[in-house]
């Protein structure tokens, strides 16, 4: 009981942290631009090649890795009609691929979500639709996969001679990722949500609702990712209208409309900053620039001091789908040090030196030979 208040006490608090946040932001950009932006969807059919999957009731010759297989091809097909949205399958035919690398094709594309597609079975005459989003046990695994993604999204390959001091074991990076991970498991009950909607009110069939399990393609993934039943190949009925070709184009649209709806969504809460707001030019552009670079992360936060703990002048680059927040912007490598200095005091343990020439990012120890 204690724990289900403390529970709701949190999501109220996350609530009115989004609310204050929201008021922040409004009141102190002048412009809001929306994002032209793609949006990549992965889409995953389930098993494959030597794995087939389920095979429905005995002689009925269905295969889920084929029926998934047709469905997420639909489900593409219809997507690539949106010239934002752009699709990535993990398999486009019969072929066995790892639980892992379907994470990691998926993340390696920075995907804006995972929808993996699969086909019940049952002892029973069990039917219906449903849809998994990661439960709470999956993420410590999930949290490790982060850690090491992050490093490679936001740091790049050669990280460690790049960005001295960096370290995503720290509390900080750890406590980032695991908001990341919190507003992954926010958007995906939404999109689970939509689709279920959409199988149930559309296409009638028999709501299994969204759950939470532990499924393991949806712990290598470090975005917004769900996983699709469509519904039980061996309840006779549901089988043969799954291993239809008029069933499978009916659960693809579903599933095509409810991730356009998605993206839609997305698209209203995607803002990038007024031009203004980015100040580059510091110094002159063939100078070297050193900057403390304190924090990281896909949310847009306005540079005003009191967002940073205080520190002021606080530059925010819009690096692929995340930001990054540079503090103490000097030519002098012996100023930078101060300014890593003040940064660590006020709390951004973890931060680090980086350095640009003429924009463009080389190592600290290239910078400071050419100081
Ligand atoms: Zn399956």
């Amino acid at each position: 009981m204690i724990i289900l208040q403390m529970h709701k006490f949190n999501i109220l608090l996350k609530k009115l942290f989004y609310v204050i946040f929201f008021i922040t932001f409004l009141s102190t950009s002048s412009t809001i631009v929306f994002a032209q932006k793609n949006y990549t969807i992965v889409l995953d059919a389930g098993h494959g090649g030597k794995d087939p999957g389920n095979l429905g009731r005995k002689g009925s010759g269905y295969k889920e890795k084929n029926i998934a297989l047709n469905v997420a091809l639909l489900v593409g097909k219809e997507l690539q009609k949106q010239k934002d949205i752009k699709v990535i399958f993990t398999r486009n035919k019969d072929v066995f691929i790892d639980l892992w690398k379907r994470g990691d094709i998926a993340n390696t594309a920075k995907a804006d979500l995972f929808v993996s597609i699969h086909c019940d079975s049952h002892t029973s005459n069990a039917y219906g639709a449903g849809t998994f989003v990661l439960g709470l046990r999956g993420n410590k695994k999930n949290l490790e996969i982060a850690k090491r993604e992050n490093a490679v999204i936001l740091l790049e390959d050669n990280y460690k001679e790049k960005y001295a001091g960096f370290d995503p074991n720290s509390a900080e990076s750890v406590i980032g990722l695991s908001l990341l991970q919190e507003e992954n498991l926010d958007k995906s009950l939404e999109i689970a949500s939509i689709i279920q909607k959409n199988f149930t009110s559309k296409l009638k069939r028999l709501d299994r609702k969204v759950k939470q399990d532990n499924f393991q393609v949806l712990r290598e993934t470090i975005m917004p990712s769900v996983l699709v039943e469509l519904g039980f190949l061996t309840n006779k009925k549901e089988g043969r209208f799954l291993n239809s070709s008029s069933g499978q184009k009916q659960m693809a649209k579903s599933i095509a409309e409810a991730i356009e709806s998605y993206v839609d969504h997305l698209k209203l809460n995607t803002v990038t900053a007024s031009v203004n707001e980015i100040k580059t030019d510091v110094t002159s552009k063939n100078d070297i620039e050193f900057k403390v670079q304190i924090a990281s992360g896909r949310n847009l936060i306005s540079t005003k001091s009191y967002n940073f703990k205080g520190l002021r002048e606080v530059q925010r680059v819009e690096v692929g789908n995340y930001y990054k927040y540079y503090y103490g912007i000097t030519s002098q490598y012996k100023e930078v040090l101060k300014s890593l200095k003040t940064a660590k005091q006020k709390g951004y343990t973890s931060a680090f030196v980086v350095a640009f020439k003429n924009g463009e990012k080389i190592s600290v120890k290239e910078a400071n030979k050419m100081e």
